[in-house]
Formats: structure tokens, sequence, C-alpha cells
């Protein structure tokens, strides 16, 4: 059996993974404002106590890894990592370091890893649209 691999053990790779995007919904009882007036007196929003909306997590998106604060020198691949069945062929790489016999790191697969950041935004945009 012959097997070609996307990457090769050093390699420095762009990853991409789907984040929860923080979205900041303003309170519709205040209109953002943090504060309602009635009679000509400002008092603090009821419903927001002040805070203007929350920040809701929801909304998913993907990105490329390094935006999140990946640390960097984590990029590169120490470990590549098959998997065989009949059903099909997993590609996964440990980005990481390793430590004298150790490895550490992040284990990605081979679909979310990319040569350079232009592919890898391309396909974060791609991802992105399907999602929509
Ligand atoms: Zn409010």
């Amino acid at each position: 059996m012959e097997l070609k691999t996307k990457f090769n053990i050093g390699d420095n790779v762009i990853g991409i993974s789907l984040y929860s995007k923080e979205v900041f919904v303003s309170c519709p009882t205040c209109d953002g404002m943090g504060e309602i007036t009635i009679k000509d007196k400002k008092f603090e929003c009821p419903d927001c106590y002040g805070q203007c909306g929350n920040t809701e997590y929801k909304q998913k998106e993907w990105n490329t890894a390094d935006e999140e604060g990946i640390m960097s020198g984590y990029n590169n691949v120490i470990k590549i990592d098959i998997d065989i069945t009949k059903e099909e062929t997993r590609i996964r790489y440990l980005l990481g370091r390793k430590y004298s016999k150790s490895y550490c790191g992040t284990l990605w697969d081979e679909n979310d890893l990319f040569e350079n950041v232009e592919d890898a935004e391309l396909e974060c945009s791609r991802r992105n649209e399907e999602l929509e």
C-alpha cells in the first residue's frame, strides 16, 4: 500500500477551526442605551441593568487558528497519525513540540490544514458561506 499525505514532518501549516462567534445583541428595551427615560428622568434599564445588551456566542464561523491565539511555533507537523479502516482513511497531524520522548500538541484533521494563510482563508470563506 502506498499512501500520499498532504504534509510531511516538519512542515509549517495553517489550521482552520470552527469557532463560536461573539455577537453583541443590543437590548431592545433601551435600544442599547443602557438607560430609559421616564418623564425626563433617566433610569438604569431594568432589562440589561445598564449593560446595553448581551454578548452571545451562538453563531459559529470558520477561522484560521492563528487568529485565535494559538501559540507561535506550534504550527509545525511533528507526528502523523493514520487510521485506516474498511470505510475510510483518516490522516491527522499532530502540531506542537517534542519534549525528550513525548509529543505535546493538538491533533488536526488533514482537511483542516493548509500550506499558507491565503489557502486557509479561502477555505474559511467557502465553508462560512455554506453555514449561512
Ligand atoms: Zn436595556
